[in-house]
């Protein structure tokens, strides 16, 4: 009798192993090796508004060596993961959020929503935990539901802060807030939440614009410019669209373009210095605006070439922006191309063109955020 309790026992604590953890749709996705069989939940409010969200996995193990991966999100203090007891697994997570979404799971997988009022993206109804029916895949159902994800879209300049000129009436702060405007229209009607740091022709300090976008709790911060040649010779050399993500600047050509758009911070002294700035590069934070630049630049090349022919791909490329520094999401700055250049600038006064750079910008979150 005894080696049979120990025989069933030995048989729960093997039963279930722990796979691995990602973040998904603000979601995290917790996978093990066979069928999750129960899961209890409850929650303790801690002081500073913090509450601890307890989700306990029973029959699951935890194999040696294994938690969950080295996450952040933005709502979230701290993941856990620790065996409770031979046959139960604790998950414990610490987050300001007030009331998190239920839980659900199927089959071998456990998604925690990460923030309140989502839903849970991964299933088509509430009850579908017990069914095993359901053949709808993750992207199918992910596409369907509406996102309810907030984007800080910044219009470049503004106000006093012209930013790059050409030929008398060209003018950037014009030509990106418009780009920028058709941008919010298009994100709103995939729906998102949306925000701009200037509605209008009005100055705004580079601090002030990553400051907002997390007030604003955003999951995506996008500044938009137009660039200009370094002189008038240059101007038929110099053109197609670059995207920045911040990170120390590799080249030459992203050090000046940082430094051109850095122009108006040397008024104020007030802001970090560049090595106190470094310091704040969070490694996580990089590769995500990393992936985030390259799925906008992707869909932006491919929608105005489809009406517009060769415009030249200048890569998604590493520098420091001060309009990129302190953004707690991923972020990217989007040079769409060159008023300077004879052709570029005629593009970029062209109201279809910017059109459908918006419109690829708006693809380009999109994809990045179905695959987060
Ligand atoms: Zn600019």
């Amino acid at each position: 009798m005894l080696f049979l309790t120990l025989l069933f026992s030995e048989r729960l604590f093997a039963g279930n192993n722990f796979i691995k953890s990602k973040i998904r749709q603000a979601e995290l996705r917790l996978y093990f090796s066979s069928k999750i069989e129960r899961v209890t939940y409850f929650s303790i409010p801690l002081k500073d508004g913090l509450t601890k969200y307890v989700y306990d996995i029973h029959g699951a193990t935890l194999p040696s060596g294994k938690g969950i991966s080295h996450h952040t999100f933005r709502t979230i203090k701290s993941f856990r993961i620790a065996q409770n007891s031979p046959t139960k697994l604790r998950v414990v997570i610490e987050s300001k959020e007030k009331a998190l979404d239920k839980h659900e799971f199927k089959g071998r997988m456990l998604i925690i929503p990460l923030i309140s009022g989502r839903y849970v993206v991964g299933f088509s109804d509430s009850n579908s935990s017990s069914s095993s029916k359901k053949s709808k895949t993750l992207k199918d159902n992910a596409t369907s539901k509406k996102y309810r994800y907030r984007v800080v879209i910044d219009a470049g300049h503004g106000g006093k802060d012209v930013g790059a000129i050409c030929c008398g009436d060209k003018k950037e702060k014009f030509v990106v807030f418009s780009i920028a405007s058709k941008l919010k229209k298009k994100l709103e009607a995939k729906g998102f939440k949306v925000y701009m740091t200037r509605d209008d022709d009005s100055f705004v300090k580079l601090p002030k614009r990553t400051e907002f976008a997390n007030k604003k709790k955003a999951d995506i911060f996008i500044s938009i410019h137009a660039n200009a040649a370094p002189n008038k010779q240059m101007r038929d050399i110099f053109k197609g669209i670059e995207v920045y993500y911040l990170s120390p600047a590799k080249t030459q050509r992203a050090k000046e373009a940082a430094e051109k758009e850095n122009a108006v911070m040397l008024e104020g002294k007030d802001f970090y210095t560049k090595n106190e700035y470094l310091s704040l590069l969070n490694r996580e934070k990089i590769v995500e605006s990393h992936k985030l630049g390259l799925d906008v630049s992707n869909k932006m090349l491919k929608n105005v070439r489809s009406h517009f022919g060769s415009v030249v791909n200048s890569g998604v490329k590493p520098a420091n922006f001060w309009v990129l520094v302190g953004a707690q999401m991923p972020a990217i700055l989007v040079e769409t191309g060159y008023i300077t250049h004879p052709k570029e600038g005629e593009n970029l006064m062209n109201n279809y063109y910017k059109e459908l750079l918006a419109k690829g910008i708006a693809e380009g979150i999109e994809r990045y955020l179905s695959h987060k």
